[in-house]
């Protein structure tokens, strides 16, 4: 059987079903990480990405309506994978000093799957002219981005308190 000509547009959906899948993952999970963070400054920055989150569901919902699409999940095994190592993060570091140094670095790798995510997918919508999803997709990447930020200095307070 002759492989069907995939294109562009076909990528684009299926990645954006890849972190739709994924971003309701993570929103199933950062309440998890917030009631385990020991400090409250890491707690509170996973309660205010939770709500972020729920955000980026809401705007990936509209760059399916914006391409003529239903809104779909695709199980993305990349994000199965990093919430699982955080869950294992959870279970050997529970009570541990360096336990909110492992939330933090297993938060920062789902922030990473989510950049280089809308990295990409915000090249393509460029690419297929779709604007109004590059600013929904350019909005969103800003937001991980700066969450990205915020860990990075609430991992330098963890592992500082840990050397104190
Ligand atoms: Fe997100
Ligand atoms: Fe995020």
């Amino acid at each position: 059987m002759v492989a069907q000509e995939k294109t562009l547009d076909d990528l684009f959906l299926d990645t954006l079903k890849d972190i739709y899948y994924a971003e309701k993952q993570i929103l199933r999970t950062l309440p998890k990480m917030a009631k385990a963070a020991q400090s409250p400054e890491l707690k509170k920055a996973f309660e205010t990405h939770r709500d972020e989150t729920e955000g980026h569901v809401e705007r990936l919902t509209e760059v399916f309506e914006l391409i003529g699409k239903a809104p779909r999940g695709k199980t993305c095994d990349a994000i199965l994978g990093i919430i699982e190592e955080g869950k294992g993060i959870i279970e050997e570091f529970e009570g541990s000093p360096a336990l909110d140094a492992g939330l933090v670095a297993a938060a920062q790798a789902v922030e990473h799957y989510e950049m280089a995510r809308y990295g990409t997918l915000k090249a393509w919508a460029q690419q297929l002219g779709h604007q109004e999803a590059v600013a929904l997709l350019d909005q969103t990447l800003g937001e991980e981005t700066k969450t990205d930020k915020l860990l990075s200095q609430l991992g330098l307070t963890a592992t500082n308190k840990k050397a104190a």
